[in-house]
């Protein structure tokens, strides 16, 4: 996907810090952070909203759970609490279509969403 950001992020192509990073993902801070924490998990394949998941997407899924938690091991905000969050199309707030996760914390965080 040659027009995708976060393609172009996840290949390297846009000089970006990430957090982590494997095979399977990438991980960085939020342009425009919500929270003290706000990291970006982002599969390199592309993906273009939660609506086109398939099943072969599960082991994906499952593996960006367990990378979230341990980033929030890691940024000391697992016993405080944290919200991991994927936004899908208009109303849901998407801006940015290739699927990814927030991983939000270390503030009070307001349920219900605005
Ligand atoms: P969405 O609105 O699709 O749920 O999330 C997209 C997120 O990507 C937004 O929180 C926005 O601040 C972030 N973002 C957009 N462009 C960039 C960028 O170039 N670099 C980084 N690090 N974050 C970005
Ligand atoms: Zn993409």
């Amino acid at each position: 996907m040659e027009d995708c950001l976060f393609c172009k992020i996840a290949a390297g192509k846009i000089d970006t810090d990430f957090v982590y990073s494997d095979e399977k993902l990438v991980v960085f801070e939020d342009i425009n952070p919500q929270a003290p924490v706000h990291l970006l998990i982002v599969p390199k394949k592309h993906i273009s909203d939660l609506n086109n998941l398939e099943e072969k997407d599960n082991k994906l899924i499952g593996h960006i759970y367990q990378v979230a938690k341990e980033l929030a091991a890691e940024k000391n905000i697992a016993e405080s609490g944290y919200r991991i969050v994927s936004n899908c199309n208009q109303d849901g707030g998407q801006t940015v279509y290739h699927i990814h996760f927030h991983l939000l914390g270390g503030r009070k965080l307001q349920w219900p969403p605005g």
